[in-house]
Formats: C-alpha cells, structure tokens, sequence
C-alpha cells in the first residue's frame, strides 16, 4: 500500500531525489532493474558496507559490479541516492526481497565498532520517511524475516534476509552477516521513532 501523502522532491542538478536530504548520484544501469511505477515497499534492509561510503559510491557506479543500494550514508551523516526508490536495487541477496524493499548502505564493517552518530541520526531520519512513505510498521523484525516477503513488513538487516534457497539461513544467497553485532538496533530503532512522531503528516 502506498501512502497518499506528498512528499517534496529536491532537485540536484536536473535529477529528482526521492528524498529531500539525499545527494544523487546515480548507480550504472547494468546494477538495478528499473521499475515503471511504485512499487509495494514492506521491507528497509540496513547493511554495512565494509569499508567506506567512497567505496559504495564507486562500486555501484561500475558496470561490473551488478550490485547496488538505494540509499548510501556516510560517517558523517551524508545521503547519497543511487537507485529512484521506484527502482529495485540488488542489495539483498534475494530477489523476491529486493522487488519488496529499500536497501540502505552504511559506512562501516559487521565486525568493527565504527557506526558514527551522525550516521545513525541520517539513517533514522531517512527510515522514518521511508516508514511513513510507505506504511510500515517501525519494528525490528525478530529472527529471519519470512521466505515470502508479503507475509511480513519491518526493518532487518541484511543478515536476517533469507537465502531463497535456503530460508531458514538469513543474508541472502551468500549469508552475509552485515550489519553486524556493532549496529546498535535498539538506539536506531528508539531514534526512527523519534523522528517519525516529529514528521508532520502530509508535509
Ligand atoms: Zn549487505
């Protein structure tokens, strides 16, 4: 279900970013699958990158990656946009989940403590758009999220996507494990709400 509510676009250059505070910078063609309409978004999936926002920027510009993510976030708290959220972008590892989501990249490493909180005020602030935008429920989905992504709706991350062929092992078809045990949820959660009470509606 989309939501009726407006929101502003804001012109970089001649691109409209779907969100106001993202700087556009587009993924190559070869890396998404381009959407004519809107499309039923029940899942934000939140990754790190390893290593950092540069080499999200950068490798999601080249043809030969065939991977991308909406949504990139720097330490500092920059947005980068990458792929129109009408878009499927191949983040997850799993098509039925990319069709069904928004993919957001953090700088960072699953095995590192280095989530600024500049990163993490950016990421909440754009999910709780996304959440409003699109209707889904500000939870933390628990465990592996299920094998038919319309059974379900929330925020995972990446490790708790299930592996099409295997679903009951989470991170997609390769198991990656990112965001990692450093990506505090409670914080990040308690702080989407915060910013989600602060949304006036329609605005
Ligand atoms: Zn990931």
């Amino acid at each position: 279900m989309i939501s009726t509510l407006n929101f502003p676009y804001h012109r970089v250059g001649e691109v409209l970013t779907d969100y106001g505070d993202a700087i556009w910078i587009p993924a190559n063609n070869n890396n998404f699958s381009q959407s004519d309409c809107a499309r039923d978004v029940r899942w934000i999936v939140i990754h790190s990158i390893e290593g950092s926002a540069d080499d999200a920027l950068n490798w999601f510009q080249n043809e030969k990656a065939k991977v991308s993510a909406h949504y990139v976030i720097d330490y500092n708290g920059k947005i980068y946009q990458m792929v129109r959220e009408k878009d499927i972008a191949w983040h997850a590892g799993n098509w039925k989940y990319n069709v069904y989501s928004i993919g957001i990249e953090h700088a960072g490493f699953a095995d590192k403590n280095m989530f600024t909180d500049e990163e993490y005020i950016a990421s909440a602030k754009l999910v709780a758009y996304l959440c409003r935008k699109y209707n889904i429920t500000i939870i933390h989905w628990e465990g592996i999220a299920p094998e038919d992504p319309t059974n379900g709706s929330g925020i995972i991350g990446h490790n708790q996507v299930p592996d099409p062929k295997n679903p009951k092992l989470g991170g997609g078809i390769n198991h990656h494990s990112d965001p990692g045990k450093f990506w505090n949820w409670d914080y990040f959660i308690n702080l989407v709400k915060k910013f989600y009470s602060q949304m006036s509606v329609g605005g």
